[in-house]
């Protein structure tokens, strides 16, 4: 009898070698996609930031030159971050095909409000309304993939916006079916826009369909966005739908089927919702912020939105003390040396004001470039109850509604 035998240990070895080595390859291409997505997340915000102050600036230039160059800077700008967006769109686009859903518990209030203040700039800039209306049913974390809710509203948001010049934009979150452990959720981003006529209402979610596709400059775009979102939706178990009607407005919406995460400690979670408010709903702090420099105005604006409060600016002590008058609001931020009067006098105005029509004192905080402590006597005395100085951190107006709102 005749045996042959063969020896396929290298074989083995040399197989096992090629898995490991495209187990490790499939890894770092996991590891890269995840690196673009969190980067190109992370240079949307100062890259907004950029395009939104430029374009305030063209606006202040009087000299033909600089107003030239701060609109080059705006347009550059807003070339990145569609550039940017499409990056992004893209990677998703290809990351789809891995069908992965992380489940992850997830705060909702949290993440609208990290969306809206990724756009709020843009928002800002093109004088839109940025309304959240989050119902007070909706549980405060759910089970989902942060990552890819996150990508289909923020491509909802900034399509919105970037097809809205009038009006508002709004995202809701509301419950459909609430089964204590168990809701449907539904997502709507509204605008008030161009529209979409109705025979292109299907087409906008094929890849690379645009409708208007010879626009440049705001309205640039790839068309993969919606593609992005409906495969995305469809991945978290949802159908993304669209109703629009032209000159008037389109709503994107979808319904997601989610599992409701109880935190363990609930005054925690107590602590937490109060930390953590959604944006403008009715509810939150209202804040009269004082600043006659509008790039500084933006920037405390931005913070104290992040804060989760709504707000009302004033460039000047007399508008200052009209909207005083006219409203409540449960706390006032002042920049202190403020031109034609100074944040002092405001103080006192405001002070004697209130003791004429016997109204609670409202907590009124000085802003200064100044160092404190040459600041602060004069101003206590003139009736604010803290300074502090700028350029202003966002913990710091946190700590201050925490101390005199809460
Ligand atoms: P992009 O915005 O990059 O062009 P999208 O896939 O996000 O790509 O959108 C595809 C097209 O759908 C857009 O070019 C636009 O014509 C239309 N569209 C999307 N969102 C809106 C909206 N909110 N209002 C009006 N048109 C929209």
């Amino acid at each position: 009898m005749l045996s042959v035998s063969f020896d396929i240990t290298e074989q083995k070895k040399m197989e096992a070698a090629l898995r490991r080595a495209k187990e490790a390859a499939e890894v770092a291409n996991h590891a890269k996609t995840e690196f673009i997505a969190n980067m190109s997340h992370d240079i949307h915000t100062p890259l907004s930031g950029i395009v939104g102050l430029s374009q305030l600036l063209e606006g202040r230039c009087k000299n033909k030159e600089e107003k030239q160059y701060a609109s080059w800077i705006n347009e550059s700008g807003k070339q990145l971050l569609e550039l940017l967006k499409s990056v992004l769109d893209i990677v998703s686009d290809e990351h789809i095909s891995t069908t992965e859903v992380n489940k992850e518990a997830v705060d909702l209030r949290q993440c609208i409000r990290g969306l809206a203040h990724l756009v709020f700039p843009t928002a800002k800039m093109k004088a839109l309304e940025l309304h959240v209306a989050i119902e007070d049913a909706v549980p405060q974390q759910v089970i989902t993939d942060v990552t890819k809710l996150h990508r289909v509203l923020l491509n909802l948001l900034s399509n919105a916006i970037k097809f809205t010049e009038k009006g508002s934009v709004t995202i809701k979150i509301e419950t459909i079916v609430d089964d204590k452990d168990y809701v449907q959720l539904q997502f709507s981003v509204i605008d008030t826009g161009i529209g979409i006529p109705d025979e292109m209402q299907n087409k906008v979610f094929e890849r690379f369909f645009r409708v208007n596709p010879s626009r440049k400059g705001t309205l640039g775009g790839y068309g993969v966005g919606l593609h992005v979102a409906q495969n995305y939706v469809g991945l978290l178990g949802g159908e993304i739908k669209l109703e629009s009607k032209l000159g008037e407005g389109s709503t994107f919406s979808f319904i997601l089927p989610l599992k409701v995460f109880h935190a363990v400690d609930s005054s925690k979670e107590i602590e937490k919702t109060n930390h953590l408010r959604p944006i403008t709903s009715e509810d939150s702090p209202y804040i009269l912020l004082v600043e006659a420099n509008s790039v500084a105005l933006r920037f405390i604006e931005s913070l104290v939105m992040q804060a989760g409060c709504r707000f009302a600016s004033a460039a000047d002590v007399s508008h200052a003390l009209k909207l005083i008058k006219s409203n409540d609001f449960d706390l006032i931020f002042t920049e202190i040396e403020l031109p034609a009067g100074s944040g002092n006098q405001l103080a006192r105005d405001i002070r004697k004001w209130e003791q004429e029509t016997h109204r609670k004192p409202v907590p009124v905080i000085g802003l200064t470039t100044t160092p404190l402590n040459e600041m602060r006597e004069s101003s206590i005395d003139a009736g604010m109850n803290e300074i502090i100085n700028k350029p202003v951190q966002l913990q710091t107006i946190q700590e201050i509604i925490n101390k005199f709102i809460f």
